[in-house]
Order: C-alpha cells, then structure tokens, then sequence
C-alpha cells in the first residue's frame, strides 16, 4: 500500500514503467512532442547482460529519421546475411531495398545506452531504482504507486504506458489477457569463458539432440545457448552452471570447459500476444505487448517500432488534438506485425527440431532458399521491411508503405526526406508546386494551418517525376501520396481528410 500523497493535478502527461529499449525510445519520441514524460525503472543500473545482439534494416531507417542512426553505426559492425532457423542457407540482407541494408551489430546493453542518452537529451526525467508495484486509472488520469529508493510514493498521470518486459505488471493491472503457446524448447543461456575456446563451434550447430549456438563476445567470454527440445525442465528455477555443462554435454557431446559464468539465463519459446496493447488510458508496447523466442533477432526491433508509431500519437491525445480513433489506430496498426513476428518464430522453431523426420522439410526449405526470390521474402520479413499499415485515401502504390529515402531539391539545396521527420512531425511534401497543396494546407487563407504539427516543404524530386505530393506520418508512413493526373477536387477533398484524419482539425 502507497503511503505517499495522492496529487490532484498530473504530475507528468505519461508514466513510462520500464527503461528498457522500447521505454527510453518512447520517452524520447514523446519529449520531442513536449510530452512531460518520466520513465519508471526499477533498477539501480542498467543490465550489464545483453540479450539482443542486433538492429534490423526498419528499426535502422526509423532511427534515420530522427537523426541517430550515425551514432548507432558508430564504431559498430554490421553484417550482410543472418540465419533462418539455423538452416545452412543464409538470408541475404543486402538484397533489401533500403539504404540500410544490412543488420548491425548492436548488443542490447549498448543499444539501451543509447536511448537511454537520447532520452535524457531531449530532457526526459528518468528514475532509476523506481519500481510500480500497482495501477488504477478512471475517467480523467491514472495513478501508479512507486516503490523508490526514499520509500514509497505515488504519481498521476493522464496515461500509462507498460514498457515492462514480458512478466509486465502493467498488463496484469490493466486486465489485458496475454493469450498465446506454452514453451516446448528449454533455451539455456551463459555467457561462459570456455577453456576449450580452440574447438568451440562458430554460430548455429545443429545434433541429432538439439542445437548449440555459440559466439565470441570478446576476447575472454563466449555466448553459448542450448536448445533441448526433449525434457522437461521444473518451471522458475535459476539456471545453473552444472545444469549448463550437463546440458552441452547432452547435445553437443562437450562442455566446452564452460567456467566462470558472469551471466545464466533460460526461457523458453513461449510465445504470447497481449489481446488489446490499450486499455482506457494504459498502454503496452515492446515485450509487455508481445513475446516469443528470440529467433532471427526480432525482438527489440518490433518494440521500438511499437514505440515509433505510438509516439507521436499519445503526444497528440495529451495535447488534446489527437483526431477520433488516432490513439486506437495504435493497436490496429500494430497487433498484425507482432502476429507475423510471433508465427515465423514459431516456424522456425518447428524447423529447428533436430528430429529427423524433420530433416527432409529443412532440406526443401534450404534448397528453396537458394532462390533469389525467397531468400529476399525472408530478408524483408526478418528486417521488418515488408511492415506496412492499411491507411484508407486515393489508391497509390506509395500509401500506408514507409517512406522512401528520396533525394529533394529544394531552395535550401539538396536534402533528403528523413532530414525533415527528425523533430517528429508529419511531412508534406509539395513536389509539383499545385497551389491546391499548400491551399489545402494553410486552409485556404484562413489564417490557421497545420503548422507545428505537419511541416510544408516544397522541393524537386527527379526519382519521383509523377508525383505530386506525398504526406508523411511523424513515424516515416505514408498518409497520402498523389500523382499528377490526380484531378485538382479529388486532390483538395482527400488531402484535407488525410490532415484532419491524422493530424486533426485546425
Ligand atoms: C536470450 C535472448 C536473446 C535475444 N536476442 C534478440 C536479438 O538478437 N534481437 C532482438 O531484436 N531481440 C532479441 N531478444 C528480445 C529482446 O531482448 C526483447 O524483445 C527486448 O528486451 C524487449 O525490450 P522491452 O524494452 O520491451 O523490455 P525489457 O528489455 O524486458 O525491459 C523492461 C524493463 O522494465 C523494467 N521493469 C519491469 N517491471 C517493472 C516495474 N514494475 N516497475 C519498473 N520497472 C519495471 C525492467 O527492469 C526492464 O528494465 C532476445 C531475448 C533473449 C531472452
């Protein structure tokens, strides 16, 4: 029970529970919109333990936009091919049609320290070694009770949202069911120094007992997981170093000289969706939202994309011009990528089955990704480029896909569309120069425009020569896109329903 003072008056517009990954960006994006946002974190510390070890080619072009993704590749690898099910057919992530792609190495504690730093930079309060112990929300705010390190107090806010991992108490206190797959594949983790570092195998091998995936960290530590897809393994308890050797000895037939672990952990592929990501004015995003085994390293890539399209939308609820059904757009736009993600995962786990009758599906799967064709589908769906929304105006190939990276001239000289998303706001782009667009923009001279929520930019754009205009949501999709033949009523009507759709009435 909270002991401190329940204020009348919002303390912050947004509680953020949990500074992982997709916390610190959500914080960041709401900033930008001067969104007064704290993020709730219960540990002292960031984790010294990286789960995640990549970026994808969507999560890389979305953090383009707000211009950070030079310090992202800063002194970071990156990687053309990954695996799919630990098949020996790599996918090809350079056949993408993306100015990045490839997938960057990026280990998860360095990837949360740069949101992190992000997130303070743009000046959001961060309270570490906070934890949320409970939430009650009514018409009019939401309240949360706050263990800190000077005892326990609590906030209200106009929203919650839950970016608190998989166990998310968020979602429990929201009544969000989290309906999904029990786990059937025990995952064993350590990161382990290996004394028989000369005979360790390099990434994904696969026995006729299960699968070893084992990597160098650096010069001292290795990582390596087992997958047993046989035994049982008693719910909850810690793993052990004892439990990992016997368990590399079992499928791989050594273990390694694993000693001296500085990390054990074991999951499962378990794999749930929350069947709502809102309720009232708590919210889920990131593995509070969604989890599955960590296959094709996709993870922290669908969270921060959960937190780049509900941004800029929260921000426009607390700023009390989000347009109806806006904020709900959220879970519509975003429950479908997160069902993909959680299906392929599963598909990959049935092919990775060391089970021999499996054996002959794996070589047909191999042998169909030597296609250029597939291969590429399954490039494009790992990196989460195939991601687009179904946003209603004029038929256009252009509408509801992520914006290109198109090269414009303008009287400012030669720039490129991600520069004009970097504050967070929409885009119109006005291409052709139809006095309609930019009348339609300025409400036909009534003094008021969408100014400060959608940005007016008139250039030249040689890849697009039948374009005309194109309206860019804050988080890089198209909400509108029209070509010259498009005639001048249809373009004002459906130009002004896509403003006041997305960005509200002025
Ligand atoms: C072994 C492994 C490997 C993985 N590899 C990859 C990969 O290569 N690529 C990839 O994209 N994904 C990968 N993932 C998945 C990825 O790690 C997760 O998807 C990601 O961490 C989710 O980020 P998040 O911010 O949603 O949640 P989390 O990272 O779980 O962060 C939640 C935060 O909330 C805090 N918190 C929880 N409860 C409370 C509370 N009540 N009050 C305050 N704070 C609270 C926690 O302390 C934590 O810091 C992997 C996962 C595992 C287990």
């Amino acid at each position: 029970m909270a002991t401190g003072k329940t204020q009348q008056d919002l303390d912050f517009d947004v509680l953020v529970v949990g500074g992982g990954p997709v916390g610190m960006l959500l914080a960041a994006e709401l900033r930008i919109s001067r969104v007064r946002a704290v993020v709730l974190e219960r540990l002292p510390e960031r984790t010294p333990h990286s789960k995640a070890f990549g970026l994808h080619a969507r999560s890389l072009e979305s953090l383009d936009r707000r211009g950070l993704v030079d310090r992202f590749r800063d002194g970071a690898r990156s990687w053309n091919n990954g695996h799919f099910a630990g098949l020996d057919e790599w996918v090809d992530f350079s056949a993408l049609d993306s100015a990045h792609a490839y997938a960057l190495l990026s280990e998860q504690t360095r990837t949360e320290r740069l949101l992190e730093e992000r997130a303070a930079e743009v000046g959001t309060e961060i309270r570490r070694g906070h934890e949320v112990t409970a939430i009650r929300q009514d018409a009019d705010g939401v309240e949360a009770d706050v263990t800190g390190p000077d005892g326990a107090y609590t906030l209200r806010a106009g929203y919650v949202v839950g970016c608190d991992g998989g166990r998310s108490l968020v979602r429990r206190e929201a009544g969000i069911v989290f309906p999904g797959t029990g786990g059937r594949v025990t995952a064993r983790l350590g990161d382990v120094i290996l004394a028989d570092r000369e005979n360790a195998p390099m990434g994904m091998e696969r026995t006729e007992r299960g699968l070893l995936f084992c990597v160098p960290l650096d010069d001292t530590y290795h990582r390596v997981s087992t997958f047993d897809f046989q035994a049982e393994r008693e719910p909850g308890a810690d793993l052990t170093l004892d439990e990992l050797t016997a368990s590399l000895r079992e499928i791989w037939g050594s273990d390694l000289g694993a000693r001296d672990p500085r990390w054990l952990s074991v999951f499962t592929d378990s794999a749930c969706q929350a069947e709502r990501y809102r309720e009232g004015r708590i919210l889920l995003a990131g593995d509070a939202a969604h989890t599955h085994f960590p296959v094709g390293g996709q993870g922290v890539n669908l969270g921060l994309q959960d937190a780049f399209n509900l941004g800029w939308k929260l921000a426009a609820a607390v700023h009390g011009w989000a347009p109806e059904g806006l904020l709900d757009s959220y879970d519509g736009e975003r429950q479908a990528p997160a069902r993909k993600v959680l299906a392929n995962t599963r598909a990959q786990i049935a092919l990775m089955n060391p089970d021999p009758y499996v054996t002959p599906l794996r070589e047909l799967f191999t042998d169909l990704m030597r296609r250029d064709q597939v291969n590429r589908y399954l490039a494009e769906m790992l990196s989460g480029v195939t991601v687009r929304y179904g946003i209603d105006g004029p038929a256009h190939p252009m509408l509801g896909d992520f914006a290109r990276d198109l090269e414009l001239r303008t009287e400012d000289g030669v720039r490129t569309l991600p520069g004009y998303l970097k504050r967070g706001t929409g885009v119109l782009l006005d291409l052709t120069g139809r006095p309609e667009i930019a009348q339609v923009y300025e409400k036909w001279g009534a003094g008021v425009s969408w100014a400060g929520r959608v940005r007016h930019v008139r250039a030249a754009c040689a890849a697009e020569p039948e374009l005309s205009g194109l309206l860019v949501r804050p988080d890089g999709y198209v909400a509108w896109a029209a070509d010259r033949e498009l005639p001048e009523a249809e373009l004002r009507e459906s130009l002004g329903t896509a403003l006041s759709t997305w960005f509200g009435t002025v």
